[in-house]
């Protein structure tokens, strides 16, 4: 088990938004407070291979959707040793604006995504805006392109995709949502993404709004729970609690990226 390679670990943000509470939990809250958003991009770096994990929205789709924009995510990988134009595997946790935009900006990568998700947004589902607003539609275009440039890797069920790296379906968010498994010097980290978008939604069992099965929703909190080794290695997809937690790897990165790979302060 010893053999299993470490991988580095990090968090990099790349827009925010101001919200309140009652913009992230289904039946609001009594509470009108503050709770902002912050938006991430991930990477783990192996010994011998590195993964993205999602890819962002574009400073236009952000703009458009009043997104705060800070930097492009894929122009940032060179903070933590990355060159989105050598990168070669994309993960993708699922397919809505701001974990796929970018695609494009990784000549020569593939990328790896639940086939359920393609399935789901090119689907009956997506005549109704209430569910079709978080994609935009050339982001899903684009993927069945790239599907049939045989850069896409579809999956059903869970999946190692190599020693240290393992990807597991959840519904609830959306039908074909992935978290994924990371193998680090402190152990496995799970990476929620968007299975959780805030510590509070899995912590307190309370859904987040954007939710196309509130049942599947409240179990996938509990598949995170099962595949981590304690609830201070799961990382939530969009809290800006991250950059709290997780020191940055250099003093001049703080407040952009995070290094997950170590234990989080509390
Ligand atoms: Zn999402």
């Amino acid at each position: 088990m010893s053999a299993l390679p470490e991988y580095a670990l990090y968090a990099i943000r790349y827009a925010r938004r101001d919200a309140r509470r009652r913009d992230h939990f289904i039946g609001g809250d009594p509470h009108d407070a503050p709770m902002p958003m912050d938006y991430f991009v991930w990477a783990a770096i192996g010994p011998d291979r590195a993964f993205v994990i999602d890819s962002g929205f574009t400073e236009e789709v952000g703009t458009a959707r009043g997104r705060a924009f800070l930097r492009c995510p894929v122009a940032s990988l060179p903070l933590v040793g990355l060159d989105g134009n050598e990168v070669k595997d994309v993960i993708l946790t699922h397919l809505h604006y701001d974990h796929v935009g970018n695609f494009h900006k990784f000549p020569k990568a593939e990328f790896h995504l639940q086939e359920k998700e393609i399935h789901y947004t090119t689907g009956r589902h997506m005549r109704y805006p209430f569910l079709a607003h978080s994609f935009e539609v050339e982001d899903i275009v684009g993927l069945v392109r790239l599907n049939f440039a045989g850069r896409l890797r579809l999956y059903e069920g869970p999946v190692e995709l190599a020693p240290g790296l393992t990807l597991h379906p959840v519904g609830g968010h959306t039908p074909g949502m992935q978290f994924v498994r990371v193998h680090t010097s402190r152990g496995w980290v799970v990476l929620a993404s968007d299975v959780t978008h805030y510590y509070e939604n899995m912590e307190a069992g309370r859904p987040f709004v954007a939710a196309f099965h509130v049942g599947e929703m409240l179990e996938a909190y509990d598949a995170l729970r099962a595949a981590a080794p304690s609830p201070q290695h799961i990382v939530p997809g969009h809290d800006p609690l991250v950059l709290r937690r997780y020191p940055p790897p250099r003093p001049d990165l703080e407040g952009i990226v995070a290094r997950l790979d170590v234990m989080p302060k509390e």
